[in-house]
């Protein structure tokens, strides 16, 4: 045990020598102080258990933590659960970071929970001897207790990963609820990579919040296209959870949201969510729930959906592609094969248009043709037009609804161009095996494309 009471007070000796050791004195200083500070109150059996209230006397060893023991050497429930408690926190966590983020996280707890009648404390405090024990428990008015742990191991070591699972089974067997804040150093993300790799800790130390529940809701509210694009063939029957990453010293709080798609591959629902350690640390007491939670996650959801609906064109354009190159393909090794009769069938497009524009291709030719008007099918040289690249597009899926409400020629013209770009500089797998460059073929399917869809030889030159 690292505290105990004197004169009504408490004195925690741990606590003091890493304060003092961080500002610089040696553990020689440190110890030296504590003697002269302590020592013959500890002599005069001043320093009381906070348990049991026996006599206690102050241990201070050179290479371990400092501590206090009964005089006669016998057990209470508090020192066997501080001697647990030490030696969980030195097979498994990294001891320095765990200390000091423990202390910063313990300040926050003690003012976050006193205004709502909740009581933090030391889990080896606890007056019932456990098998593991946690960081804090928070013991609520209406007896719930809480199990907090801060977890610092390495996620990588199977004995970690074994040990976290251990605790959970054990406070809820105490029925405590657990809940684990994972150090930041854990966490795997790559901006604008909605997925990510989980080991089991982190698994098991995720969260059902109320807010986990609300992005529930807007998932099955979405369109089925899209949750296709969400979870691919996963049958849906999982609901969103979310883990929390802290990191006590630069007092942030990172909450990723996310649906499991396998045993350890997820997909993100939202970019990380970035919040203070404080508000992370602090309990809506209607809720009986930390509040882990961003200050707008309505914004974030709307911005799901226009990034989802982004994903299925990038779909639907790469399958568009794949099938023209397939068919290509097809015909150019007809042509090798029988020389003599040259297949001129041009290549069928897909009518079809994704739900989400709610238009077949009958109807997009004619809004196509009622905004530019219908091109001249004898005129044999053309110049690339933008009705033809606009219809290519149509064909592609690439338009949105709205595109003819569009007067800015020349944003037009520019989005032309990066269209044209993003179709000749889309690789497809397999490409490298075309002669001519990956540029080429590309070229000379949107010159394809724009015989077929306008009716005239459409030499378009990429310039
Ligand atoms: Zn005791």
């Amino acid at each position: 045990m690292n505290a105990a009471i004197l004169h009504y007070g408490l004195v925690n000796i741990e606590e003091i020598r890493i304060r003092l050791e961080e500002q610089g004195f040696k553990r020689v200083d440190v110890k030296a102080k504590l003697e002269a500070d302590y020592r013959s109150f500890a002599k005069k059996k001043a320093f009381h258990c906070l348990c049991c209230d026996s006599p206690v006397e102050m241990v201070l060893p050179f290479d371990r933590n400092f501590y206090f023991r009964h005089w006669d050497k016998s057990e209470c429930s508090y020192s066997e659960n501080y001697k647990k408690y030490e030696k969980k926190i030195s097979t498994y966590e990294e001891p320095r970071k765990h200390i000091l983020g423990k202390t910063i996280i313990r300040t926050i707890l003690e003012g976050q929970s006193k205004p709502l009648g909740l009581t933090v404390e030391p889990g080896y405090l606890y007056r019932t001897i456990l098998s593991i024990v946690p960081d804090f428990i928070i013991k609520h008015p209406n007896g719930d207790v809480w199990a907090i742990d801060y977890l610092t191991g390495i996620r990588t070591n199977t004995a970690y990963s074994k040990n976290v699972e251990k605790r959970k089974e054990i406070y809820e067997q105490n029925n405590f609820k657990a809940h684990f804040f994972i150090d930041d150093e854990w966490l795997a993300y790559k901006s604008g990579l909605p997925y990510t790799t989980f080991v089991q800790t982190e698994i098991d130390s995720s969260v059902i919040t109320s807010e986990d529940l609300d992005w529930q809701d807007y998932i099955k509210a979405l369109p089925p296209e899209l949750i296709k694009v969400l979870v691919g063939d996963t049958v849906l029957h999982y609901f969103p959870k979310s883990i929390t990453y802290i990191n006590p010293t630069k007092r942030e709080a990172t909450i990723l949201r996310y649906l499991l798609l396998d045993s350890n591959n997820a997909r993100l629902l939202a970019e990380p969510i970035y919040i203070s350690l404080e508000n992370a640390l602090s309990i809506d007491p209607e809720h009986m729930e930390f509040n882990l939670f961003g200050e707008n996650e309505n914004l974030e959801r709307m911005d799901t959906t226009e990034k989802l609906f982004k994903e299925l064109d990038e779909i639907k354009f790469k399958e568009e592609q794949e099938r023209i190159l397939k068919k290509q393909l097809e015909q150019q090794q007809k042509k090798n094969t029988s020389e003599a009769s040259i297949d001129d069938h041009p290549i069928e497009y897909s009518n079809e248009r994704g739900s989400i524009f709610n238009e077949t291709y009958e109807e997009t030719e004619k809004r196509v043709i009622a905004k530019w008007g219908n091109p001249n099918r004898n005129h044999q040289d053309v110049s690339p037009t933008p009705e033809g690249i606009w219809n290519l597009a149509a064909y592609l899926n690439l338009l949105p609804v709205n595109v003819e409400e569009s007067t800015d020629y020349k944003r037009k013209r520019k989005k032309e161009r990066e269209l044209i770009e993003r179709i000749v500089n889309h690789s497809i797998t397999g490409e490298t095996y075309i002669l001519g460059g990956t540029r080429a073929w590309k070229e000379t399917i949107l010159s394809e494309l724009g015989n077929i869809s306008n009716g005239c030889h459409w030499n378009y030159r990429f310039n």
